[in-house]
Parts: C-alpha cells; structure tokens; sequence
C-alpha cells in the first residue's frame, strides 16, 4: 500500500489539467487544487494510522478492491467508508471507493464475456498499485430528451471514433468528474441505456489520467477563503470536479472492457449506481451525525435547550439520521449475490429508499439547524476580528450566550461552514444530484420494489382474491 507521499508524488505526470483559464503545471502546488489532493491523501493516511489498519486493510490491499461476497463485507465497506469520511471531517474522500463501485460493477456485467479477464487483470493492477480512481459516467447529456444518437452534436455523449487493431479512439465528454485532477487513472462507463444504432456510445474502459488528449477543466466552485477560524471544515477540505474531455483518445484494447454491446452497456450504467448509492448513504452519515450534535450544542450555547420546539426539531434531526443509517445498514442486510460470479451487491430498493430519504429530507433538516442557530451564521465576526487584540474583547462580552463567545462562535462557525457559507451550497446540490437526482431514485424504487404480495394482501383484504 503507498503513502500519501507517493500518492502525492504520483500526481506530478503532466497531465493535462485547466483552472480558471490556465493551464495547471502542478496540481499538488496548486493553491486550490492541492487543497483537493492532500485531502484525497488522507485515504492512505487512514488506512496507514494502526487504528484503522483492521477496517482500511484486507490481505495486505486496501480493502475498498475487495470484492464483496456477503452482508459482512458490504457492512464492512460502509462502515470503512463512514468512518473514513468522519476522519476527513464529512467530506467524503471519493478516491476508492467510487472506482471500486465500477470495478464491481464491471466484474459483474462482463462475466462470460472475453472482456471479462481485462476486468481482473485490470482490478489486480488498481489494486496492487494501489491507486487512486475517479469514475467519469455522467456524460454532458445535451438535449435531455434525446439520446445520444439524437443530439445536434454526437460528441455530447462519450463515443468511438475510430476501430484499430491496436485499440479503439475516443471523443466526447464527461462532467462532475470528482476528483479527476488528483487520482492515478479514470473509469469511464456509459450514462444510460442505449437504443440500436448507438452501438459506437456502448464504451466501456479506464486510462491513466496523464494520457495524451485526456483534458480536465477543473470547476472553480469552492475557490473559498482559507480561515480556519471561520471555515473549519472547508479551509481543508474540498473536491474537484472537472469537465473531462476525451480528445481523440487512443484507448488500448487491454483497457476496453465493453464496446459495442448495447445490453451491457445499460445493465452497466445501473449495476454501477447500485453500488454507488450505496457509497453515498455511507458516506453521508458523518454529515447527517454531524447535523445532530451541533443542533445540541447550539442549542445548549444559546439556553434555547428546554424549548419544546426546540426539543421537537432535536428529535426530527435524530429520526432523520437513524433512518438515513437503519436503511442503509438495511441494505447491505438484504443484500443480493451475483449468481455468476458470487459478488454481493446491496439490495436496490433499499439502497434507493435509503439515498432518496437522505436527498429528499435533506434541506429539511438544513433548516432546522438553521433555525436552532439563529442569523449569526451569515452575520457573525471574521477569522480576523477575533485575532484582533482590540476587536476580540467586544466580540467576547457581545456574543456570549449560554456558554462563553469562544465556544458559541466555534460552533455557529462551524454550523456557517456546513449549512451556509459555499460549502454549504455544494453540499447542497451534492446531496441532490450526487449519485443521481432525486427522480432516478424514485424511479429505481418504483422498479425494483417487489408489488406482488401488496397487491395480493390489498385484494384478499377486498375480497378480490
Ligand atoms: C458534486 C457532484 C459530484 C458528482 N460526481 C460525479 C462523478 O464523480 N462521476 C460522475 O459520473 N458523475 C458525478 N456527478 C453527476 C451526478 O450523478 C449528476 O449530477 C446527476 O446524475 C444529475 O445529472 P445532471 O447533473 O446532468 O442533471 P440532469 O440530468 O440534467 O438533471 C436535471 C433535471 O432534469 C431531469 N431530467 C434529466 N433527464 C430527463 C429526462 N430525460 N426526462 C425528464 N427529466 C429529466 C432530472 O430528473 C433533474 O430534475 C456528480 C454530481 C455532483 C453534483
């Protein structure tokens, strides 16, 4: 397993990587973006603390490329990617864990094909290297009620352009890629099920991030102010998302792991999301935890504890979370076992119920938090007012509450950083669209939701039987 020094080191390759309209020649010196990598290192500073050697490590790899068998190991990954996340302070890590979703994914998807021993040759390379993934699906889409072949442009969606011997070549572009700039190699897979005559979008494959024609645009979104005082959790934190653009790429035949196959192209695009929902009610409990304790201990620092109203939203915040984690232990409890190749994958309808209940209660629970806060998440000091020898007295006598100023600022600070200030809004839409918006969900839940003995119970019950 490596270091965050070498994974850091891995990075300096010249990849191809734009910010704000210029070429970044460093991404671990860059100001903004090394923010992102030296939070991505802290997956190999987890696994390298002998605290959670037992969780982060399985037969000598780390154990997001263990393939999972039963409920134990789906319990087991997400209780490693919970408690990574918790030690990146809520924001999840995402260099592992959404790479191996896709690995799984493929395992299962190509087993009786002959791409099928590029997938194990492929995820004993990830593994053994033990690299760092990113997992480019989403493609830019265009004109949303239309498919790939439908659109103006065909390059909206990831295609091939052109067959050798050797490999095939690739255009078009993916978006959202989180963490693109500062992983070791990216997955792309297809977005959506695909129709005849769309056979050249059914491309599945991974390449190094360095490789000639490979163009990240890195979104600037979280260009934020440093202070820790005021941001304790972003001044240190954050992901990068990019526009990633397939130039013409030359993909080996050794790194295709589908093409041209229209029904695993769609089984793909779906068996990937199973798992990776289920990573995202994983990786969402330290944030949702994080939302209960702090409404507590706002609402102790201002006396407003006792409240009846208060005690109401306490409990509201409390149910969210434990149903937000009940269903996703759930879903690794009901989990199903690929048949072919006796890979567990947590059971779809819970994973679905558990990612929509998050999404869906989400700004919900925001507002509660809010509230039992008060306005001084957007009217309070700066990082360097309280540093100020002449300003920091007044702040102390005048933002006392129940508890002294320095502890309520620390947490209406903290409170500010997660439910205000622009991490805020990122967490914000990440908890919408991340892993699929809220429609897909419901959409996987209507379809995967077994109605037989409903139906049958409702027609019994009304004499229909
Ligand atoms: C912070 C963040 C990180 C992400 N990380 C990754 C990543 O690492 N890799 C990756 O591949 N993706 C990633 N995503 C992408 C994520 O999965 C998508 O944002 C999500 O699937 C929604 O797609 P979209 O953003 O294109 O929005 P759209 O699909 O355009 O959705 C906008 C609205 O249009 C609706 N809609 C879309 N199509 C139709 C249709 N045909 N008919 C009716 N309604 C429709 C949707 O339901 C929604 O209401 C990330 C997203 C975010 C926000």
């Amino acid at each position: 397993m490596r270091t965050a020094d070498e994974y850091l080191t891995g990075l300096r390759d010249g990849r191809e990587v734009w910010y704000r309209g210029k070429r970044v020649p460093d991404v671990v010196e860059h100001p903004e973006l090394g923010v992102g990598a030296r939070h991505a290192a802290l997956d190999f500073e987890f696994a390298d603390d002998p605290e959670n050697h037992s969780l982060a490590v399985t037969d000598g790899h780390s154990t997001y490329y263990h393939l999972p068998r039963d409920t134990s190991a789906l319990r087991r990954r997400s209780l490693l990617i919970e408690s990574s996340t918790a030690f990146a302070d809520t924001l999840v890590i995402l260099v592992k864990e959404i790479g191996t979703d896709a690995l799984f994914a493929l395992h299962r998807v190509t087993h009786g094909t002959d791409w099928y021993g590029r997938v194990e040759d492929y995820h004993r390379h990830c593994r053994e290297g033990d690299l760092a993934l990113a997992v480019a699906q989403t493609d830019v889409k265009g004109d949303r009620s239309k498919g790939p072949s439908g659109q103006v442009d065909p390059d909206l969606y990831v295609h091939v352009v052109d067959r050798r011997p050797d490999g095939v070549v690739v255009r078009g572009a993916k978006v959202h890629t989180t963490s693109c700039p500062n992983v070791d190699e990216v997955i792309a897979i297809p977005t959506r099920a695909l129709k005849p005559g769309e056979e050249d979008w059914a491309i599945a494959f991974a390449l190094p991030v360095a490789t000639p024609g490979v163009k990240l645009f890195a979104s600037d979104f979280l260009h934020a102010d440093r202070d820790p005082w005021t941001r304790p959790v972003s001044h240190r934190h954050k992901l990068t998302e990019t526009l990633t653009v397939f130039d013409d790429v030359f993909v080996p035949n050794e790194r295709i792991f589908l093409d041209g196959d229209l029904a695993l192209a769609g089984r793909l695009a779906l068996e990937f999301v199973e798992y990776h929902r289920f990573t995202a009610v994983s990786y969402k409990l330290p944030l949702v935890d994080a939302f209960v304790g702090l409404a507590m201990l706002l609402a102790e620092a201002n006396g407003i504890q006792r409240a009846s109203h208060v005690r109401d939203k306490l409990v509201a915040l409390v149910g969210y979370a434990e149903t937000v984690r009940g269903l996703t232990h759930l879903a690794a409890d009901r989990c199903r076992v690929d048949g072919p190749t006796g890979i567990a994958y947590p059971d779809p309808m819970t994973t679905n119920l558990a990612k929509w209940t998050f999404a869906r209660d989400y700004h919900a629970a925001v507002e509660k938090v809010i509230d039992i806060a008060g306005g001084l998440l957007v009217t309070g000091p700066g990082g360097d007012d309280w540093r100020s020898e002449e300003v920091r007295p007044y702040l102390e006598k005048y933002f006392a509450g129940a508890v002294p100023a320095a502890q309520r600022l620390a947490l209406m600070n903290l409170a500010s950083d997660l439910l205000a200030r622009e991490y805020a809004g990122y967490q914000s839409v990440l908890a919408i669209h991340a892993e699929g918006s809220l429609e897909a969900e419901k959409l996987m839940i209507a379809r995967s939701y077994d109605s037989g003995a409903a139906v049958a119970y409702a027609r019994k019950l009304a004499g229909l039987s």
